[in-house]
């Protein structure tokens, strides 16, 4: 049998890059007087919503918070009365009949968990063969829905997974047909573009993520990007304890508020990283490239099919192999033979309903699950891409996932 060299040092499936321009703006900021709610993050928020062409962006301390902040400002919105009341605890509140986001099971689970915790009901709908929300499954959830006389579902959450957007048109129309929000989790897809707009432009309100292994990191942050004014001065108000600042000392508190502002120091960074987000999606899909090239005449498994024409743009945020159902038994002894040779990888991810504390939120049909995210979920494997890799490394890394799957 052949013998496997492995990879030169072990590779985590993602990693942060962060350079000497990235640390000097750190430092800089620490000798701000203003080391929370200062200037970096109003040009951190306006330079996102610049990149990506909206006419607002708040900056959160995680896209977890950004999440609930959205998902509690359309709890307000939809209560409607805001002068006197915008939002609290969804458990104090029993006027509010219980209403339901429509989104995608293959996820982080932060996407469905902010629901609960704003009183939406999640219902999982199925996903496409590139693991993102399936537009015409929502549709015939939404018909069934009208069928029954039932008008609870609210909005769609969809999430444009690996980087690759979801078809922003489908869901714009679907938004409109049925009168509902569309609301994208884009934590994977800073820098991604479909049809030559930015992702984080395209949905009703989009969230980004600027955890460490994110397109851009603050360390810990996010962002929500919207043009709807509204949403914005709510959600703004949620991020600090729902208070508006008057003369002098004095304030009035309308709303249930948190804290969930990011500080300078990390917005620095996160504006240092946004001048290099370009060059590390060109990295990122040059990386993929690479790879693609390599498996294009494998029989064991096949790279994520992404959208490249018409100006759309994955941020390549992941790179996962889908593999034939053949090798599905072998995943455990693939990840386990790959990190012996100093490769490792993810599977992202399980679909959510399967976890325990979503159980009762499965699919309501026979077997309680969704085909196409239980076959995604036994087919996907994200192996390593990250700007700390050359392309002579994505070649090696290549070949070592070939010869492990000769070796099965
Ligand atoms: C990373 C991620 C989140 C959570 O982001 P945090 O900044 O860690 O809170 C939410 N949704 C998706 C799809 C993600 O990938």
């Amino acid at each position: 049998m052949k013998e496997i060299t492995p990879f030169t040092s072990f590779t985590p499936y993602s990693r942060q890059s962060i350079s000497d321009e990235d640390k000097a703006c750190v430092l800089e900021a620490l000798s701000n007087p203003l080391i929370t709610q200062g200037e970096i993050n109003e040009s951190f928020e306006k330079a996102l919503a610049n990149y990506a062409g909206t006419k607002h962006a708040l900056s959160f301390n995680s896209a977890t918070s950004a999440l609930y902040a959205l998902y509690a400002s359309l709890r307000a919105l939809d209560l409607g009365d805001l002068e006197s009341f915008f939002y609290s605890l969804p458990s104090t509140d029993s006027n509010y009949k219980t209403k339901s986001i429509i989104t995608t099971p293959i996820t982080f689970s932060a996407t469905a968990n902010m629901m609960l915790a704003c009183g939406f009901k999640p219902i999982f709908a199925d996903v496409t063969f590139d693991g993102n929300l399936d537009p015409l499954k929502c549709e015939e959830i939404l018909e069934e829905k009208k069928a029954r006389g039932e008008d609870d579902v609210i909005a769609i959450m969809s999430v444009d997974y690996a980087g690759n957007s979801v078809d922003a048109e489908a869901f714009k129309t679907l938004a409109k047909k049925y009168d509902i929000k569309w609301l994208s989790d884009s934590s994977h897809a800073l820098g991604a573009s479909f049809k030559g707009s930015k992702v984080g432009s395209l949905a009703y309100a989009s969230i980004f993520s600027f955890h460490a292994l994110k397109s851009i990191t603050t360390a810990e942050g996010g962002a929500l990007l919207t043009n709807d004014s509204k949403l914005y001065e709510i959600a703004k108000l949620i991020r600090s304890h729902g208070m508006v600042k008057k003369e002098l000392y004095h304030c009035d508190q309308v709303n249930l508020g948190f804290n969930f502002r990011l500080s300078e120091i990390n917005a620095a960074l996160g504006l240092s990283q946004l001048q290099r987000l370009d060059s590390f999606i060109d990295t990122r899909n040059e990386l993929s490239n690479i790879y693609d090239a390599a498996f294009k005449d494998s029989s064991y498994f096949y790279p994520l099919k992404v959208k490249k024409e018409d100006d759309t743009r994955s941020s390549r945020h992941l790179y996962p192999i889908l593999l034939d159902p053949k090798y599905h038994c072998a995943k455990e002894s693939i990840v386990r033979r790959l990190l012996e040779l100093n490769v490792g990888t993810q599977v992202h991810y399980k679909p959510l309903y399967n976890f325990s504390f979503f159980k009762d939120y499965k699919p309501k049909n026979e077997h309680g699950l969704l085909r196409n995210a239980e076959d995604f979920y036994r087919a996907t494997l994200s192996l390593p891409l990250h700007c700390n890799l050359d392309k002579e490394d994505i070649g090696k890394i290549a070949s070592i996932v070939i010869d492990v799957f000769d070796e099965i």
